[in-house]
């Protein structure tokens, strides 16, 4: 009969500790359950544990939280720094095109010049040194095309060697 009482007690003392949060229980179920796990070292020590647990359990979304948020911070920060470097390349491409630009211009200009120059020491029409202008000045371009294409169709030939 006190086996059986004692069992029952536990079971309740055990069912209030697992079920029902400290704040969750009636002053009365407190109050016993106090007085139970002082007397009881077996209920004390699911007590302690089932705390232990509960703490554990609150303490792992937290983590998560920590992490996310730190993760996300890192990935606005890297994000922050890529947008830079972006612009940052865009304003030194930006930079290197209008100084090519202006560097062609003033180039072309010194070289018609030029042409314009040597065309009248050797007494040339202008239309000869103006051709001669324009092919000279159109050669690189055209050059460059014919290698790129030479390239193009080289490397086209290799990876259909690779293919094959
Ligand atoms: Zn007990």
């Amino acid at each position: 009969m006190n086996t059986i009482m004692n069992n029952d007690a536990h079971e309740r003392a055990r069912n209030l500790i697992a079920w029902a949060g400290p704040e969750a229980l009636s002053s009365a179920d407190r109050a016993w359950l106090a007085a139970h796990v002082e007397t009881c070292a077996s209920c004390r020590t699911f007590a302690e544990n089932a705390v232990a647990t509960i703490h554990a359990l609150r303490a792992i979304p937290i983590a998560a939280e920590r992490s996310l948020v730190s993760t996300t911070q890192m990935k606005v920060r890297r994000r922050a720094l890529e947008l830079q470097s972006q612009r940052e390349r865009f304003w030194l491409v930006s930079v290197s095109c209008t100084a090519v630009t202006l560097c062609a211009l003033l180039s072309t200009f010194a070289l018609w010049r030029g042409f314009a120059w040597v065309g009248a020491r050797a007494q040339l029409a202008p239309s000869i040194w103006q051709v001669g202008f324009l092919v000279f000045c159109v050669t690189p371009a055209l050059v460059a095309g014919v290698l790129l294409l030479l390239r193009g169709t080289h490397l086209a030939d290799r990876t259909g060697s690779y293919e094959g």
